[in-house]
């Protein structure tokens, strides 16, 4: 027997990864042939899902731009980075306050491998980038102080931008990571997430979608408006509430796809 080659053992192009097929619905490239096929059956199935993919990396610069710009945030939590593309949180947040400190966080393999697109930071501000679960969000707090680009002790915008729905839903576990990570950050921290949502498609493509789960053909677990709510519990939602997300705070030029075809909550919240 030889040893396996590490090079080859860290990335598993074999198995399909969510950061590499969202990667290849935003019409990147830095995805094998698993992705693409696990993305393409479950767009045959739902064809929404790459319009719900573009309006939620429109969602996050607007989160973003909010943050950093009317709510003066400088320091940022990205869990669930995905791989580098156009306007990563640190370039959005410092186009607005230079001096802002993003730490990147994503248990793809991959996305460590294009991490160097991730740390170029303005020179008055700082990123980093951590491999790490969301599934462990002490580990992720502990890695965040050991790595000092954040200092928790000041506001921190904790960013769960579509990455909570590939923790399955039934034992309240998604709840319990998000508020790991809250009550480790002080009062003037926000959250903002997305999450994929069945709530605005009619009843047989829920059932069409329900079945993609059952089938273990997705692994995007969709929750409905009151469990995405809870998971907001004890802080204040900014206006204008839990939204579809391209209803939030949308720009002159809104995009105007139909609901369902995007399906994709979203909210930002100040812990009090
Ligand atoms: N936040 C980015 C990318 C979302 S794609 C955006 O909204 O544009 C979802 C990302 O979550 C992928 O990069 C995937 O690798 C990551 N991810 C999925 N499960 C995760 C987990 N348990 N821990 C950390 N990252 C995870």
């Amino acid at each position: 027997m030889t040893e396996p080659d590490p090079a080859t053992t860290v990335i598993d192009s074999s198995v399909p990864h969510p950061a590499r097929r969202y990667d290849y619905w935003l019409g990147g490239k830095d995805n094998f042939a698993a992705d693409r096929e696990s993305a393409d059956a479950i767009e045959a199935k739902f064809p929404g899902m790459r319009a719900g993919i573009r309006a939620n990396r429109a969602v996050l610069r607007r989160m973003t731009e909010y943050l950093a710009a009317e709510a003066g945030v400088r320091q940022f939590l990205d869990i669930g980075t995905g791989l580098p593309t156009a306007d990563n949180t640190h370039e959005v947040a410092q186009r607005s306050a230079p001096q802002a400190r993003v730490l990147y966080v994503d248990n793809d393999p991959l996305v460590m491998s294009h991490a160097r697109a991730l740390l170029t930071s303005s020179r008055e501000g700082a990123t980093d980038y951590i491999e790490a679960d969301l599934r462990e969000p002490q580990a992720i707090l502990d890695a965040a102080r050991e790595r000092q680009v954040l200092d928790l002790s000041q506001p921190v915008a904790l960013m769960l931008i579509a990455v909570l729905h590939f923790i399955p839903p039934g034992n309240g576990q998604a709840r319990a990571i998000v508020r790991t990570l809250i009550d480790a950050l002080p009062a003037g921290s926000y959250l903002a997430a997305t999450h994929f949502t069945l709530d605005f498609m009619p009843p047989e493509e829920q059932a069409r979608y329900q079945q993609l789960l059952d089938a273990g053909i997705s692994d995007i677990w969709p929750r409905d408006r009151a469990a995405f709510a809870t998971l907001f519990d004890g802080l204040d939602l900014v206006d204008p509430g839990i939204e579809l997300i391209s209803r939030w705070r949308p720009e002159a030029q809104a995009d105007t796809t139909d609901p369902s075809r995007i399906s994709i909550w979203g909210a930002v919240a100040r812990k009090p």
